[in-house]
């Protein structure tokens, strides 16, 4: 009997430095907390990082830590004890992770980075543009820990942003500054706001160079291999470290573009993930795709990290702009034409939409926008249902027997 070939996954080299840069960042995190020096602020993924650093505080990103608790498949042990005292198994399993590595006192950055616990915080710094389950779970650690916890309220589901939005966020803004100044002891500094602004605005345009260039046929990096490399996008913006590992990683994929080299083998089919990652299955989808020489080339969740808009001449705005004018935080109308514009930039074949079961935020096929894009482009949809980090509310079989039927209905409709 022949023996079945295994489909391998292609290293990218960067992975190296950019493991080393990760570590990096936990270790002067480690190091912070345990003496006290420098001041530690957590803050949420699209929270206001720059204005943090600028006051000399090293940034921590709970979510970073929820997404490891799925990754390493931690979380699907952790949440219980969450839920024991009071959190539904319903509300964002990143919370519920969290919460209950810090009850069980069980992380996954000891076995990566030797760390007895998180870093502790000196203050909590929350942004509700995503959702509101971010601020709850702040708040749970400002309960816990006796820590601040401050931030900025935002509305959802804007269509056209106006003046009066963006000016309502940069007073929310500044309204952080007397409160940073007394916790930090240091005075506000434009000047050094503006440089971390500037610091953050050439990560995103690193980023969103490494995520245009799947434009090209082959694509030289699946959305399976972004959702790791985005880890200085998300945790080091503001920091030069995160511009110079892109253009590390940007020269690798050139190098792969100019020698024809795909991520996968005769690629064939382009499709789109829409919402977020099954944190502890990538490895498995990642093979999938690639065995049915398919390329995931683009998704919502990894071109969330593209702030634009930082590149205004006055921080502030940039700013309230960057973390406003996010896919999450925006209308359906909105949502629809944003799709069509990533169909027709990375020909896209199909689109996979995740309903994770405890992120109705980042779940966009619940409001009938699926059936109302496919109709409108033609282009074909699977709903699978899952979870970012609760394996039990995932069915690796039946997830399967759907990407399978929508490949088959694209082979078809190619024919
Ligand atoms: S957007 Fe979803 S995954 Fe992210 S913190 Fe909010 S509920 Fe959790």
């Amino acid at each position: 009997m022949a023996e079945e070939k295994k489909t391998t996954i292609k290293k990218i080299r960067s992975a190296g430095p950019m493991r080393q840069l990760m570590a990096d960042y936990f270790k002067e995190l480690d190091e912070a907390s345990k003496t006290g020096s420098p001041q530690i602020a957590w803050c949420t993924s699209v929270g206001p990082a720059e204005l943090l650093r600028s006051f000399g505080f090293l940034v921590y990103f709970p979510e970073n830590h929820g997404a490891m608790l799925g990754s390493s498949r931690m979380a699907p042990d952790l949440i219980p004890a969450a839920n024991a005292i009071g959190y539904s198994p319903d509300i964002c399993s990143y919370l519920t992770s969290d919460i209950g590595s810090y009850l069980r006192k069980n992380t996954p950055l000891t076995k990566a980075f030797g760390m007895e616990t998180v870093p502790l915080p000196d203050v909590l710094v929350y942004n509700t543009n995503q959702c509101r389950d971010v601020k709850d779970w702040f708040s749970f650690y400002e309960r816990e820990l006796e820590v601040p916890c401050i931030g900025i309220d935002t509305m959802r589901q804007i269509g056209d942003i106006t003046p009066e939005h963006i000016s309502g966020l940069i007073g929310q803004h500044k309204a952080l500054i007397p409160i940073l100044e007394e916790i930090s002891g240091q005075k506000f500094d434009i000047d050094r706001l503006r440089e971390t602004v500037k610091s953050s605005y050439e990560c995103t345009k690193g980023w969103k160079k490494v995520l245009r260039i799947a434009e090209k046929r082959p694509s030289p990096i699946t959305f399976f291999d972004a959702t790791i490399h985005m880890g200085p996008a998300v945790v080091l913006r503001g920091d030069d470290r995160a511009v110079q590992y892109y253009e590390t990683l940007n020269a690798e994929l050139e190098e792969r573009v100019a020698n024809g080299v795909g991520a996968v083998d005769d690629e064939t089919y382009r499709f789109y993930w829409e919402g977020m990652p099954v944190w502890g299955k990538l490895r498995e989808h990642a093979e999938f795709f690639a065995e049915k020489k398919s390329c995931v080339v683009a998704s919502t969740y990894c071109n969330s990290w593209i702030f634009e808009d930082l590149e205004h001449e006055d921080p502030f705005e940039g700013m309230a702009r960057a973390y406003t004018e996010l896919f999450i935080v925006r209308s359906e109308g909105y949502k629809e034409k944003y799709l069509e514009n990533m169909v027709r930039d990375y020909n896209i074949s199909g689109i996979i939409y995740h309903d994770a079961k405890t992120c109705p935020n980042n779940s966009n096929n619940r409001y009938g926008l699926p059936l109302r894009f496919s109709k409108s482009s033609g282009v074909p949809h699977v709903v699978i249902n899952g979870d970012l980090n609760d394996l039990r509310l995932y069915s690796e079989e039946q997830a399967k027997t759907q990407f399978e039927a929508l490949v088959e209905q694209i082979s078809e409709k190619a024919k």
